[in-house]
């Protein structure tokens, strides 16, 4: 069987889930293979509306397995809430259908705080992190000072490990902050809470996605924020702190000998951004208002308002590239549907050139926008499931992008729901 990725092409919140969600039908396992509770999917289906920022969306699911990879940034008190707010909607989550890598690198209490602590220091200049705890913590794992999930299960050494550790990051946050200093009853109280918890879901998750695919199973790989948000990548620095582009996925998930035969970009047919950083295409006012209200633009971990935009060929271009993605799903093109005219992003205009590749981070802002408009539709299309039945001017976007970024699209979202999906044949 082959396998698949679904990956974000631009800043994130393109609606992975939603087609993860989608194609799980098709496969057997689900993984993830970076990044941890600081962003979101939001899911509906038939058991309900879920936000999910950690368990993979293949857990909505019956039959499917899902793993939380190496490369993941397992936050166990997190894990746990979210586990329990999905069961209180019927799912069954237990270790047949959640295994988590004894490789993957835990969350440790003092992490999240941190993250408050330098956003707080940094003041104006923040950013614009989710306080989750995240570069910390990926900080500390490059720096090999976290314990890995597997660790659990050798209590003596993991004491004196975590004693080791404990000593070490009260030296910033005591001398560097000025903050309360952590002790080992706190680390020890975090272990009974949470860690015990989840002890039964940690397993060598190499050897299950190795041993699945030898007996003819195939694997979905689910990435969180999209291409520009990449910590190699993207906008540095605001990016987050793993790679989330889909070459990352076989290293991230625990088999790095994974072959990726589908890689599907995601794509909103208009941009959204959280967060700061450079946004060539943003608008403002009550232009970006209605935007937002129309799609619903606030994210699922924070409830931020989103930054709205129209739709930046440059930098999907740039996304699908650094993907190497093999085909498109552009999710939300009902949202523009209020819209007379739609704007799209071009090009750029860099030192009275335009430009039409991905700039170096730091010359995004300078850029400025080329905007051209293609007529709008002008009518509900959140029901139409067939490729012939949009109208014409809805085709024409749609096959305005796929020219221009030089990707297939064999998906068209028109609704969050499962089945308000467009599949174009080849
Ligand atoms: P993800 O992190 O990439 O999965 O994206 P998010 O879940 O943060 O954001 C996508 C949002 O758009 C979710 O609330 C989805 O339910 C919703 N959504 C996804 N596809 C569509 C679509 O085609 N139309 C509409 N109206 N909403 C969609």
């Amino acid at each position: 069987m082959s396998n698949c990725i679904v990956v974000g092409i631009n800043w994130g919140d393109e609606g992975k889930g939603r087609m993860v969600d989608l194609l799980t039908e098709e496969y057997d396992i689900v993984a993830r293979y970076q990044g941890g509770g600081n962003a979101g999917h939001t899911v509906i289906n038939d058991k309900g509306t879920f936000a999910l920022h950690l368990l993979p969306s293949g857990i909505l699911r019956d039959g499917v397995v899902n793993i939380l990879g190496n490369g993941v940034a397992v936050d166990p008190e997190n894990l746990l809430t979210e586990m329990e707010a999905v069961r209180a909607n019927g799912v069954s989550i237990t270790p047949d259908n959640l295994k988590i890598s004894d490789r993957a690198s835990l969350l440790l209490p003092w992490h999240r705080e941190l993250d408050g602590l330098e956003e707080e220091r940094l003041k104006d200049k923040k950013y614009g992190s989710t306080k989750q705890g995240i570069a910390p913590f990926y900080s500390d794992k490059y720096q090999k000072k976290t314990i890995l999930a597997g660790e659990l299960f050798y209590k003596e050494e993991l004491m004196e490990h975590l004693q080791d550790l404990l000593t070490w990051k009260n030296l910033t946050i005591t001398g560097v902050y000025n903050a309360r200093p952590y002790t080992m009853e706190m680390i020890e109280e975090w272990l009974d809470n949470y860690c015990e918890k989840i002890k039964p879901y940690i397993c060598d998750t190499g050897v299950y996605l190795k041993d699945s695919v030898d007996n003819g199973k195939s694997i979905m790989f689910e990435a969180q924020l999209g291409s520009l948000r990449d910590l190699d990548y993207g906008i540095h620095p605001y990016t987050t702190s793993s790679n989330t582009i889909a070459a990352y996925a076989p290293i991230g998930s625990g088999y790095p000998g994974a072959k990726l035969d589908r890689i599907i970009g995601v794509v909103k047919a208009y941009s959204t951004c959280v967060g700061e950083g450079p946004f060539v295409s943003e608008m403002f006012g009550e232009e970006a208002e209605k935007l937002r209200a129309e799609g619903h633009e606030y994210g699922a971990k924070t409830g931020r308002p989103r930054r709205v935009g129209a739709l930046d060929i440059v930098a999907t271009r740039y996304g699908v590239e650094v993907q190497a993605a093999t085909e498109i799903a552009i999710t939300k093109l009902d949202v523009l549907s209020y819209m007379d005219k739609i704007p799209v992003c071009t090009h750029y205009e860099l030192d009275g050139k335009r430009i039409d590749r991905f700039p170096f981070p730091t010359a995004l802002n300078a850029c400025k926008p080329v905007i051209e408009y293609f007529d709008g539709w002008k009518t509900d299309i959140s029901k139409i499931t067939r490729w012939e039945d949009l109208p014409e001017n809805a085709r024409k976007y749609v096959l305005y992008i796929e020219r221009e970024i030089g990707c297939r699209i064999t998906y068209v979202s028109v609704g969050p729901e499962r089945d308000s999906i467009i599949i174009r044949e080849v």
